[in-house]
Protein backbone atom coordinates (compact mmCIF):
# COMPACT_ATOMS: atom_id res chain seq x y z
CA UNK A 1 0.00 0.00 0.00
CA UNK A 2 1.64 3.40 -0.49
CA UNK A 3 1.88 6.18 2.12
CA UNK A 4 -1.28 8.58 1.49
CA UNK A 5 -1.79 9.72 -1.62
CA UNK A 6 -0.73 13.26 -2.52
CA UNK A 7 0.36 13.12 -6.20
CA UNK A 8 -1.45 15.53 -7.89
CA UNK A 9 -3.80 18.84 -6.68
CA UNK A 10 -6.51 17.35 -5.66
CA UNK A 11 -4.47 15.77 -2.63
CA UNK A 12 -6.59 13.13 -1.74
CA UNK A 13 -4.58 11.51 0.94
CA UNK A 14 -6.02 8.00 -0.04
CA UNK A 15 -4.60 4.87 0.64
CA UNK A 16 -3.92 2.94 -2.85
CA UNK A 17 -2.93 -0.63 -2.90
CA UNK A 18 -1.97 -3.31 -5.66
CA UNK A 19 -6.23 -3.30 -6.59
CA UNK A 20 -8.41 -0.55 -5.01
CA UNK A 21 -7.92 3.34 -5.23
CA UNK A 22 -10.09 5.13 -2.88
CA UNK A 23 -8.92 8.62 -4.05
CA UNK A 24 -10.82 10.87 -6.63
CA UNK A 25 -9.11 8.83 -9.99
CA UNK A 26 -10.29 5.68 -8.24
CA UNK A 27 -7.11 4.15 -9.37
CA UNK A 28 -4.91 1.57 -7.27
CA UNK A 29 -1.21 1.80 -7.15
CA UNK A 30 -0.64 -0.90 -9.98
CA UNK A 31 -1.02 0.67 -13.31
CA UNK A 32 -3.74 0.25 -15.39
CA UNK A 33 -3.26 0.59 -19.32
CA UNK A 34 -5.42 0.79 -22.54
CA UNK A 35 -3.54 1.48 -25.13
CA UNK A 36 -0.10 0.67 -25.97
CA UNK A 37 0.83 1.80 -29.88
CA UNK A 38 2.71 3.80 -32.32
CA UNK A 39 0.38 7.14 -32.35
CA UNK A 40 0.38 9.17 -35.32
CA UNK A 41 -2.05 12.53 -34.84
CA UNK A 42 0.00 14.06 -32.13
CA UNK A 43 1.78 17.94 -33.03
CA UNK A 44 4.64 17.08 -35.88
CA UNK A 45 7.49 17.23 -33.68
CA UNK A 46 6.16 14.65 -31.53
CA UNK A 47 4.89 12.20 -33.78
CA UNK A 48 6.71 12.47 -36.98
CA UNK A 49 6.45 9.96 -39.84
CA UNK A 50 6.44 6.68 -37.48
CA UNK A 51 4.52 7.96 -34.54
CA UNK A 52 5.10 8.66 -31.16
CA UNK A 53 4.82 5.45 -28.40
CA UNK A 54 1.74 6.68 -26.85
CA UNK A 55 0.83 4.63 -23.15
CA UNK A 56 -2.57 5.46 -22.60
CA UNK A 57 -2.98 4.79 -18.77
CA UNK A 58 -6.65 4.65 -17.40
CA UNK A 59 -8.45 6.78 -15.18
CA UNK A 60 -7.36 10.39 -14.89
CA UNK A 61 -7.00 12.97 -12.19
CA UNK A 62 -9.83 15.79 -13.78
CA UNK A 63 -11.76 13.64 -15.76
CA UNK A 64 -13.39 16.97 -18.07
CA UNK A 65 -17.23 16.57 -19.30
CA UNK A 66 -16.06 16.93 -23.08
CA UNK A 67 -13.09 13.72 -22.73
CA UNK A 68 -13.13 12.87 -26.12
CA UNK A 69 -11.44 9.21 -24.48
CA UNK A 70 -14.03 9.22 -22.10
CA UNK A 71 -13.85 5.28 -22.07
CA UNK A 72 -10.64 5.19 -20.41
CA UNK A 73 -10.27 8.19 -18.76
CA UNK A 74 -14.12 8.45 -16.59
CA UNK A 75 -14.35 4.24 -16.54
CA UNK A 76 -10.53 3.34 -15.92
CA UNK A 77 -10.77 0.74 -18.54
CA UNK A 78 -7.23 -1.07 -19.02
CA UNK A 79 -5.12 -3.95 -18.34
CA UNK A 80 -2.94 -4.29 -15.08
CA UNK A 81 0.82 -3.86 -15.82
CA UNK A 82 3.77 -4.72 -14.12
CA UNK A 83 6.98 -2.16 -14.15
CA UNK A 84 8.66 -4.60 -16.01
CA UNK A 85 5.52 -5.84 -18.51
CA UNK A 86 5.85 -1.94 -19.71
CA UNK A 87 9.47 -1.77 -19.81
CA UNK A 88 8.93 -4.39 -22.24
CA UNK A 89 6.66 -2.89 -24.22
CA UNK A 90 8.51 0.14 -24.31
CA UNK A 91 11.35 -1.60 -25.69
CA UNK A 92 8.97 -2.80 -28.43
CA UNK A 93 7.87 0.41 -29.42
CA UNK A 94 11.37 1.56 -30.08
CA UNK A 95 13.10 -1.38 -31.43
CA UNK A 96 10.11 -2.75 -33.63
CA UNK A 97 7.75 0.28 -34.42
CA UNK A 98 10.52 2.62 -34.67
CA UNK A 99 8.37 5.37 -33.07
CA UNK A 100 10.22 8.79 -32.46
CA UNK A 101 9.15 9.63 -28.79
CA UNK A 102 7.89 7.49 -26.06
CA UNK A 103 4.59 8.93 -24.96
CA UNK A 104 3.13 9.28 -21.32
CA UNK A 105 -0.61 10.20 -21.36
CA UNK A 106 -2.11 11.20 -17.88
CA UNK A 107 0.24 8.82 -16.55
CA UNK A 108 0.54 10.92 -12.62
CA UNK A 109 -1.31 8.40 -10.72
CA UNK A 110 1.57 5.90 -11.79
CA UNK A 111 4.15 8.33 -11.72
CA UNK A 112 6.16 6.11 -9.06
CA UNK A 113 5.76 2.90 -11.44
CA UNK A 114 6.62 4.84 -14.00
CA UNK A 115 10.18 5.51 -12.28
CA UNK A 116 10.35 2.05 -12.15
CA UNK A 117 9.88 0.99 -15.46
CA UNK A 118 12.53 3.75 -16.48
CA UNK A 119 14.91 2.45 -14.16
CA UNK A 120 14.80 -1.19 -15.77
CA UNK A 121 14.61 0.03 -19.32
CA UNK A 122 14.99 3.89 -20.29
CA UNK A 123 14.34 4.11 -24.13
CA UNK A 124 16.85 5.51 -26.19
CA UNK A 125 14.38 8.30 -27.75
CA UNK A 126 12.47 11.59 -25.96
CA UNK A 127 10.48 11.21 -23.19
CA UNK A 128 6.93 12.92 -23.11
CA UNK A 129 4.74 13.50 -20.46
CA UNK A 130 1.46 14.23 -21.41
CA UNK A 131 -0.73 15.87 -19.18
CA UNK A 132 -3.99 17.97 -18.40
CA UNK A 133 -1.39 20.42 -16.90
CA UNK A 134 -3.27 19.32 -13.57
CA UNK A 135 -0.19 18.91 -11.64
CA UNK A 136 1.65 19.50 -8.29
CA UNK A 137 5.50 21.16 -8.80
CA UNK A 138 6.71 18.58 -6.38
CA UNK A 139 5.45 15.96 -8.47
CA UNK A 140 7.11 17.23 -11.74
CA UNK A 141 10.24 17.59 -9.54
CA UNK A 142 10.40 13.48 -9.38
CA UNK A 143 10.45 13.76 -13.18
CA UNK A 144 13.18 16.50 -13.35
CA UNK A 145 16.32 15.27 -15.48
CA UNK A 146 13.92 11.92 -16.73
CA UNK A 147 11.40 13.68 -19.15
CA UNK A 148 12.54 15.48 -21.95
CA UNK A 149 9.41 17.21 -23.29
CA UNK A 150 6.31 18.03 -21.46
CA UNK A 151 2.87 18.44 -23.20
CA UNK A 152 0.81 20.02 -20.89
CA UNK A 153 -3.15 21.35 -21.47
CA UNK A 154 -3.50 24.80 -20.58
CA UNK A 155 -7.99 24.33 -20.18
CA UNK A 156 -9.80 26.94 -18.54
CA UNK A 157 -9.17 30.09 -16.79
CA UNK A 158 -11.60 30.82 -14.52
CA UNK A 159 -12.45 28.90 -11.49
CA UNK A 160 -16.31 28.87 -12.30
CA UNK A 161 -15.88 27.01 -15.70
CA UNK A 162 -13.16 24.65 -14.33
CA UNK A 163 -15.56 23.60 -11.66
CA UNK A 164 -17.91 23.08 -13.90
CA UNK A 165 -16.27 21.12 -16.58
CA UNK A 166 -13.53 19.01 -14.36
CA UNK A 167 -14.64 19.50 -11.05
CA UNK A 168 -11.45 21.48 -10.40
CA UNK A 169 -12.04 25.21 -9.05
CA UNK A 170 -8.21 25.68 -8.79
CA UNK A 171 -7.01 24.63 -12.23
CA UNK A 172 -5.51 27.26 -13.45
CA UNK A 173 -3.76 28.10 -10.26
CA UNK A 174 -2.36 24.55 -10.16
CA UNK A 175 -1.38 24.25 -14.01
CA UNK A 176 -0.02 27.55 -14.15
CA UNK A 177 2.37 26.78 -11.55
CA UNK A 178 2.85 23.48 -13.06
CA UNK A 179 3.62 24.91 -16.69
CA UNK A 180 6.14 27.13 -14.94
CA UNK A 181 8.01 24.45 -13.48
CA UNK A 182 8.32 22.08 -16.77
CA UNK A 183 9.34 25.64 -19.03
CA UNK A 184 12.01 26.18 -15.80
CA UNK A 185 12.84 22.17 -16.08
CA UNK A 186 13.19 22.11 -19.77
CA UNK A 187 13.67 25.65 -21.48
CA UNK A 188 13.15 26.55 -24.90
CA UNK A 189 12.52 23.76 -27.41
CA UNK A 190 15.13 22.01 -29.00
CA UNK A 191 13.80 20.40 -32.34
CA UNK A 192 16.34 17.89 -34.13
CA UNK A 193 17.35 18.23 -37.89
CA UNK A 194 14.87 15.29 -38.87
CA UNK A 195 12.09 17.77 -36.96
CA UNK A 196 11.63 16.09 -34.07
CA UNK A 197 11.57 17.63 -30.55
CA UNK A 198 14.20 16.80 -27.85
CA UNK A 199 13.50 19.02 -25.29
CA UNK A 200 10.94 21.56 -24.40
CA UNK A 201 7.38 22.58 -23.16
CA UNK A 202 4.82 22.67 -25.87
CA UNK A 203 1.61 23.95 -24.56
CA UNK A 204 -2.32 22.57 -26.20
CA UNK A 205 -5.21 24.42 -26.04
CA UNK A 206 -8.69 23.46 -26.65
CA UNK A 207 -11.14 25.72 -28.02
CA UNK A 208 -14.49 25.30 -26.26
CA UNK A 209 -17.90 26.82 -27.93
CA UNK A 210 -18.64 30.15 -26.28
CA UNK A 211 -15.69 30.35 -24.30
CA UNK A 212 -12.95 32.13 -26.78
CA UNK A 213 -12.78 34.94 -24.49
CA UNK A 214 -10.88 32.03 -22.09
CA UNK A 215 -8.39 30.99 -24.94
CA UNK A 216 -7.55 34.40 -25.93
CA UNK A 217 -6.92 35.32 -22.21
CA UNK A 218 -4.61 32.17 -21.74
CA UNK A 219 -2.80 32.85 -25.30
CA UNK A 220 -2.17 36.35 -23.36
CA UNK A 221 -1.16 34.94 -20.14
CA UNK A 222 1.45 32.59 -21.69
CA UNK A 223 2.66 35.67 -23.46
CA UNK A 224 3.42 37.84 -20.64
CA UNK A 225 4.21 34.99 -17.64
CA UNK A 226 6.23 32.42 -19.91
CA UNK A 227 9.66 33.01 -22.37
CA UNK A 228 9.15 34.08 -25.27
CA UNK A 229 9.21 30.47 -28.16
CA UNK A 230 7.29 28.30 -25.92
CA UNK A 231 4.62 26.84 -28.39
CA UNK A 232 1.12 26.66 -28.20
CA UNK A 233 -1.00 24.46 -29.93
CA UNK A 234 -4.56 25.54 -30.64
CA UNK A 235 -6.97 23.05 -31.01
CA UNK A 236 -10.26 22.86 -32.63
CA UNK A 237 -11.28 19.40 -32.74
CA UNK A 238 -13.52 19.90 -30.00
CA UNK A 239 -16.14 16.99 -30.16
CA UNK A 240 -19.95 17.92 -28.40
CA UNK A 241 -20.81 15.50 -25.77
CA UNK A 242 -24.44 15.59 -25.42
CA UNK A 243 -24.07 14.41 -21.62
CA UNK A 244 -21.84 16.99 -20.77
CA UNK A 245 -24.38 19.18 -18.26
CA UNK A 246 -22.42 21.93 -18.74
CA UNK A 247 -25.11 24.35 -20.67
CA UNK A 248 -23.61 25.71 -24.02
CA UNK A 249 -21.07 22.73 -24.34
CA UNK A 250 -23.85 20.82 -26.45
CA UNK A 251 -22.37 22.17 -30.03
CA UNK A 252 -19.28 22.36 -31.89
CA UNK A 253 -17.22 25.47 -32.24
CA UNK A 254 -17.70 27.67 -35.29
CA UNK A 255 -15.33 28.77 -37.63
CA UNK A 256 -15.46 32.33 -36.50
CA UNK A 257 -14.47 31.18 -32.91
CA UNK A 258 -11.85 29.11 -34.74
CA UNK A 259 -10.23 32.40 -36.50
CA UNK A 260 -10.66 34.69 -33.25
CA UNK A 261 -8.66 32.29 -31.15
CA UNK A 262 -5.71 31.67 -33.99
CA UNK A 263 -5.87 35.79 -34.74
CA UNK A 264 -5.02 35.88 -30.75
CA UNK A 265 -2.05 33.18 -31.27
CA UNK A 266 -0.74 35.31 -34.49
CA UNK A 267 -0.74 38.88 -32.81
CA UNK A 268 0.61 37.66 -30.04
CA UNK A 269 3.32 36.18 -32.12
CA UNK A 270 3.29 33.30 -30.17
CA UNK A 271 5.26 30.10 -31.88
CA UNK A 272 2.92 27.22 -32.72
CA UNK A 273 0.23 24.63 -34.51
CA UNK A 274 -3.27 25.00 -35.39
CA UNK A 275 -5.59 22.29 -36.19
CA UNK A 276 -8.18 21.35 -39.42
CA UNK A 277 -11.65 21.88 -38.17
CA UNK A 278 -12.09 18.48 -40.05
CA UNK A 279 -10.54 16.60 -37.17
CA UNK A 280 -13.37 17.05 -34.96
CA UNK A 281 -14.44 13.75 -35.12
CA UNK A 282 -14.82 10.25 -32.85
CA UNK A 283 -13.29 8.84 -35.74
CA UNK A 284 -9.38 10.21 -33.95
CA UNK A 285 -10.39 8.38 -31.07
CA UNK A 286 -8.37 5.33 -31.25
CA UNK A 287 -8.99 1.86 -29.86
CA UNK A 288 -9.13 1.24 -25.96
CA UNK A 289 -8.71 -2.28 -24.64
CA UNK A 290 -8.73 -4.49 -27.30
CA UNK A 291 -6.36 -7.51 -28.09
CA UNK A 292 -5.09 -5.28 -30.74
CA UNK A 293 -4.51 -2.45 -28.55
CA UNK A 294 -1.10 -3.66 -27.30
CA UNK A 295 2.07 -3.43 -28.54
S1 LIG B 1 -3.49 10.78 -7.97
FE1 LIG B 1 -5.58 10.07 -7.47
S2 LIG B 1 -5.52 9.42 -5.32
FE2 LIG B 1 -3.65 10.63 -5.72
S3 LIG B 1 -4.16 12.71 -5.07
FE3 LIG B 1 -4.62 12.59 -7.28
S4 LIG B 1 -6.80 11.98 -7.47
FE4 LIG B 1 -6.12 11.60 -5.33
Amino acid sequence: MTEACTLCPRRCGARRDETRGGGFCRLPDTMRIARIAPHLWEEPPISGQRGTGAVFFSGCTLRCVYCQNRAVSHTGEGRAFTPAELAESLRRLVEEKGVHTVSFITATPFTERILETLAIYRPPVPLVWNTSGYETVETLRRLEGIIDIYLPDLKHLTPRMAKLCCGAPDYFEAASAAIREMVRQTGLPQIGEDGIMRRGTLIRHLILPGLTGESVALLEWVKENLPGGIPVSVMSQYVPNPDSGVPGLNRRITKRETARVEEALLRLGLPGFTQEQSSASEDYVPGFNGDGDFV
